[in-house]
């Protein structure tokens, strides 16, 4: 289950950012090459997420379409799935152009001075 350490870096880069801050919600893009499972890195992220500052939080997905540049013909193609191949020549020599990221775009984080709840 890649998941697992997928959530693991999302949640050690949310706690880095929020720097004390409680984590609200984490906004993630993610490459449809990397066959992620949404459901599985949700329930992941919330295991990880215990007892840290990302706790709670609420994860949103932004699949990321992949797109590829033809090695042969220079065409650019949207890319639906394996195998990748030009939609104008049909050559499977591609530069990825899009599909791999897995990145965090955004983070919301609560607001400074409600840290202290006075107990
Ligand atoms: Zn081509």
């Amino acid at each position: 289950m890649h998941e697992l350490s997928i959530a693991d870096s999302i949640v050690r880069i949310a706690c880095a950012h929020a720097a004390g801050r409680r984590v609200v919600k984490v906004e993630l893009k993610v490459g449809h090459l990397r066959q992620v499972v949404p459901e599985s890195l949700a329930f992941a992220f919330e295991l990880v997420a215990q007892g840290t500052a990302a706790e709670g939080a609420e994860l949103e997905l932004e699949d990321v379409r992949a797109a590829g540049r033809c090695r042969g013909c220079g065409a650019e193609s949207e890319l639906d799935g394996f195998p990748l191949a030009c939609a104008r020549c049909g050559g499977l020599d591609l530069e990825l152009l899009r599909g791999e990221e897995l990145l965090v775009d955004s983070l919301e984080l609560e607001e400074m001075g409600v840290m202290s709840r006075g107990d």
